[in-house]
């Protein structure tokens, strides 16, 4: 195995001296175990102990007083399935093998509060409930700062140029996992960019999304600029969104939309998806900086409603090219109000959970709207059904506290994990009022 991953990092690359082992924790950060690389095949074959509380851990590193595990207990880190990324060599620091990996109990079931484990059931509850998988594509914005470039036009090619040194190092990491980015762009904001995945099923897609953050990062540092996906890292640019592209197959059938239009599956998949948006809200907006994005009429996507290729509704339903066969097979869901300070895979959890409920109790789908709700007066807005959503994450939890969904969808372990963990962010904004979103962005 260690042979092939080297082999992968390309011609002429300095063998990985070093192997890491991590997950994606509740607040989307990377926490592992690194190790000598001779060490790789007997961590591959028992993993690795892990201390419970460390999932708690927040992305500013403070830990929640009170927290649900105390100094007691162990679980362990396994190497959870597909390929490594191999970041490569830079000056003094050694090529690293890097899996992702699973929480674990010590007698090797699925942690309930790793958000990788807890995607794995969604999805496995997806297919034996009601017969159908996922594909997924995840869009990323970012901010890179210190590039020596003066700010370029969006979309332009000096903009893309300006970063594309990291993007061919980036997708050369992402070829040792065996996977690459479809595009990378200049945004719209000053020295804003995004990135495309390919369409993967769904937990391929959060993995992915984790590779790609890390890779950029990496890329990023080693020419002294540093690479944010915080969602509001500057008071006064666009925010950073995660979009996520959602289309439900049964077999090899696409069931989103038929023709042009939603097809049934679609159709309350995504009612599901909307009437427990506001529950939804706490696992793909993960922190106080989460809320600070949305604006409206900025394409963030801020009320409760969809809209065919309307991108001010919180879901944008995208039909493509229909087949001769009058099927849709490109068309998708873009779920728009997640951000990089969510687990992705919690984010796709939570979406297939409130999904389900939509397909399990057959829920109507309101009337798409296909104008900016903000231009809307509020009783046009409440005549048409569009909610506003909580506006920041102390109202989005106690919303998802009285729904009682995340008890319901992940059990009682990861509730109280989960609360804890959000509701140390609150306090870690409050603690350091303005200085809170620099530093958040140090590290989202
Ligand atoms: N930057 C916008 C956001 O915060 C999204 C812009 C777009 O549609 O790409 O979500
Ligand atoms: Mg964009």
């Amino acid at each position: 195995m260690t042979g092939q991953m080297i082999e992968g990092a390309g011609r002429g690359a300095e063998a990985p001296k070093l192997a890491m082992i991590a997950n994606a924790d509740l607040s989307g950060v990377v926490r592992g175990r690194s190790f000598p690389i001779e060490r790789l095949d007997a961590v591959m074959a028992s993993g690795l102990p892990w201390v419970p509380a460390n999932v708690l851990l927040s992305p500013l590193n403070t830990i929640p007083a009170g927290n649900p595990f105390g100094p007691v207990g162990e679980t362990r880190l396994r190497a959870g399935g597909g390929r490594p990324m191999i970041l490569p060599a830079r000056g003094e620091r050694p090529a690293v093998v890097f899996h992702i990996a699973d929480i674990c109990t010590t007698d090797d079931a699925s942690w309930p509060v790793c958000p990788r484990g807890q995607l794995k059931r969604a999805v496995d509850d997806l297919a034996s409930e009601h017969g159908l998988r996922l594909e997924v594509g995840f869009e990323h914005e970012l901010f890179i700062t210190g590039l020596q470039e003066t700010p370029t036009p969006a979309f332009s090619l000096m903009g893309t140029r300006a970063v594309s040194g990291i993007a061919d190092e980036v997708q050369a990491m992402l070829r040792t996992a065996g996977t690459r980015l479809d595009q990378f762009v200049a945004e719209f904001g000053a020295h804003q960019f995004e990135i495309a995945a390919p369409v993967l099923d769904a937990l391929a897609a959060a993995d992915h999304a984790v590779l790609s953050r890390e890779a950029i990062r990496d890329a990023a540092r080693a020419r002294g600029t540093h690479a944010t996906f915080a969602p509001k890292p500057f008071a006064n640019a666009p925010g950073n969104g995660v979009h996520i592209h959602l289309s439900l197959w049964r077999g090899d059938a696409p069931v989103t939309a038929a023709e042009d239009a939603l097809a049934p599956e679609g159709a309350a998949f995504l009612a599901g998806v909307l009437a427990h948006l506001p529950s939804v809200l706490a696992f793909t907006l993960g922190s106080v900086n989460s809320y600070e994005r949305l604006l409206p009429s900025n394409w963030v996507g801020i009320y409760r409603c969809w809209g065919e290729r309307n991108r001010e509704a919180a879901v944008r339903f995208c039909p493509r090219t229909r087949s001769a066969d009058g099927r849709n097979p490109g068309a998708s869901l873009e779920y728009r109000l997640a951000d990089g300070s969510a687990s992705p895979h919690l984010a796709l959890a939570a979406i297939i959970r409130a999904g389900m409920a939509g397909l399990a109790q057959g829920l109507a789908l309101p009337d798409g709207v296909d104008c900016d709700p903000a231009g809307l007066t509020a009783e046009e807005r409440k005549a048409r059904g569009i909610d506003d959503l909580p506006p920041t994450l102390d109202a989005a939890l106690s919303g998802l506290e009285k729904s009682g969904l995340a008890r319901a969808w992940f059990g009682e372990l990861f509730e109280a994990a989960f609360f804890s963990v959000c509701r140390n962010d609150v306090g870690d904004a409050a603690r350091l009022g303005e200085a809170y979103r620099a530093q958040f962005a140090q590290t989202i």
